[in-house]
């Protein structure tokens, strides 16, 4: 699998930690939107492009975003209720309310598109400041 196209949407808000969305071309095939640049502790990294757990109302059923204290739709307090998908048994964990939509299986593979991605990425905000300087 090769990367053979990364682009690059810059966002410099200082005090937002997001720093880029990117989309990605796998093989001129197969196109990855909503790929984050993450300023971290450690420095920039990728994340992989998720969505936020629902979790249903149990006087409603609406599917509310997961952690809400109230349902978005009738007002019933499901703070605690929240009900565990069988299937989300990896990555449980309270801190865990985004799901990946896709992402890389194998380490291998991670590195490759996170290098690939921060290369462009230096390389865009690179080309950015010189223009604003000269
Ligand atoms: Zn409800």
């Amino acid at each position: 699998m090769k990367i053979t196209e990364v682009r690059i949407f810059r966002k410099d808000d200082p005090k937002n930690k997001l720093r880029a969305f990117v989309t990605i071309t796998l093989d001129d095939s197969f196109v990855i939107r909503d790929i984050k640049v993450i300023e971290g502790h450690k420095g920039l990294f990728v994340a992989m492009p998720s969505r936020k757990l629902k979790d249903s109302c149990p006087k409603c059923n609406h599917r509310n975003e997961k952690g809400s204290k109230f349902c978005n739709q009738c007002g019933a307090n499901i703070e605690g209720v929240t009900s565990r998908e069988p299937q989300s048994q990896e990555n449980d964990g309270p801190e865990n309310e985004h799901k990946d939509i896709a992402h890389p299986i194998t380490l291998e593979c991670r590195e490759y598109i996170q290098r690939t991605v921060l290369e462009v990425y230096d390389k865009e905000k690179l080309r950015h400041e010189t223009k604003v300087e000269g």
